[in-house]
Formats: structure tokens, C-alpha cells, sequence
């Protein structure tokens, strides 16, 4: 916990400029065959969501206040991909609130709570990267399901309000989540190379990723 403090008070003493100043590294090719996984996402998320009549329409609480940890550099990049179109103000606002994000989540975190804070992509209910979000935040909702590498099935009941409709059962209408995220993986590691045998995991907020600017795997030694 002490090592993480220093390496996040570093990183938020980043000047801005380099941050905002920097390009994306993802490849045009791999760019495309993520945001085809993202559509895909879609259309299955819809179909289920269409099955069970349910919609985030009329919804009281924004679910972009739960604490995720991320694991791709193909998302990080993508994301980047995304904050790097934005005119320069809304960038620096975006990466204004990540310093304020990861500062509260680590003084939450310090306290042994899990952060309950407002992703600082969010302005006023409304993603502000919404072609850039990230898979979580597009499967988050609808019940769903995952075969680990083990064969175990793991099972998602979906976020509060879907199971108010479902009742929690677990014989309902849902997401299978295994392709989608082995079509991730298999990305992941075409894109990294031998590269993703020396890198750090990947394991951060949408914050922290805003903060430490586009992955920069490129300039590790191998
Ligand atoms: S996913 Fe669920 S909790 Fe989140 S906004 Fe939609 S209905 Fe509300
Ligand atoms: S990236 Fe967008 S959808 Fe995901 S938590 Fe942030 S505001 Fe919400």
C-alpha cells in the first residue's frame, strides 16, 4: 500500500502537458478488430436486455460510480485513442478529475473501503468517451455467464435493477461473456508480443489510466 501511495503521488505530479501532448500507440488493425468486439458487445447486451424488457431508462443511481479495475493495454490504448480526439479542455478537464478520482479512491482504499466515486468520464449521467468505454462498463447491467480456462461457469446476476426483474434466478436470459473476453485476450497478446512476458499487469481505474497517459509498453526493454 505504501509503494502504491508513492508510485500514484509521482504520477499526479506528472505535468499535464505531457500527458495531454502524447499520442496513442495502438495499431489501425487492432484499433478495428476491438471496436468490432465493442459492437458485438452491444448486439448481444441489447438482445438480452430486450429479452428481459430492461433498459437503464428511469434509472435513480449511475452505476459509473462503481470501483473497476481494468486489465488490457489494448483498452488503455484504445481509451487513449479516444481522449486523444477530444478538444484540449475537455481532455484536461477529464484528466483534472482523475487526479481528484485517484486521489480520493486512495485515501477510500487507505481506510479499507471500496471507492464509491463518480468515474471522471461521466458528465452529468452521460459517458463522455462513449465509443471508448471500456468492456466492463458495456457488460455491466444485463445477467451473464463465463467457462473459465478450468471449465468452471461462473454466473452474473447484473447490476441492482436488473434483478429486480430477474429476481436473481439464475435460469434466466443471458450474456455469455467467454468468447468476448478470449477474443480480448487473444488481441492482447498478438498486439504485446513477447513483450507481455516482461510488462507489469495491467490492473487499474479508468482514472489511473487517464492519469499515466497511453500504454507505453513500446519503449520497455525486452
Ligand atoms: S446498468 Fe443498472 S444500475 Fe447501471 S444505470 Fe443501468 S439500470 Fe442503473
Ligand atoms: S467510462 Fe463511461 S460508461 Fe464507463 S464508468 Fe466511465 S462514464 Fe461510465
Amino acid at each position: 500500500m505504501r509503494h502504491r501511495a508513492v508510485v500514484w503521488r509521482d504520477l499526479l505530479s506528472t505535468s499535464m502537458e505531457s500527458i495531454v501532448m502524447s499520442a496513442p500507440l495502438l495499431p489501425e488493425h487492432i484499433s478495428h478488430r476491438i471496436a468490432a468486439i465493442y459492437e458485438e458487445i452491444e448486439k448481444q447486451y441489447d438482445v438480452v436486455a430486450k429479452a428481459l424488457d430492461f433498459s437503464c431508462t428511469g434509472c435513480p443511481d449511475n452505476c459509473c460510480d462503481s470501483y473497476f479495475l481494468h486489465h488490457t493495454y489494448t483498452e488503455w490504448a484504445y481509451l487513449w485513442q479516444g481522449m486523444a480526439a477530444l478538444p484540449a479542455e475537455k481532455k484536461q478537464q477529464f484528466v483534472r478529475r482523475s487526479q481528484e478520482y485517484v486521489q480520493q479512491s486512495q485515501e477510500a482504499l487507505a481506510r479499507g473501503e471500496r471507492p464509491q466515486i463518480m468515474c471522471p468520464l461521466n458528465d452529468d449521467g452521460l459517458c463522455g468517451l462513449y465509443k471508448h468505454r471500456l468492456l466492463i462498463c458495456r457488460l455491466h447491467g444485463v445477467p451473464s455467464s463465463m467457462t473459465r480456462p478450468d471449465g468452471q461457469q461462473l454466473l452474473f446476476p447484473g447490476c441492482f435493477r436488473c434483478q429486480e426483474i430477474t429476481g436473481a434466478g439464475e435460469d434466466v436470459p443471458r450474456m455469455d461473456r467467454t468468447k468476448i473476453f478470449q477474443q480480448v485476450v487473444q488481441i492482447e497478446m498478438e498486439w504485446l508480443g513477447v513483450k507481455r512476458n516482461v510488462l507489469p499487469k495491467v490492473k487499474m481505474t479508468i482514472a489511473e489510466m487517464i492519469i499515466k497517459g497511453p500504454s507505453q509498453f513500446k519503449h520497455c526493454q525486452v
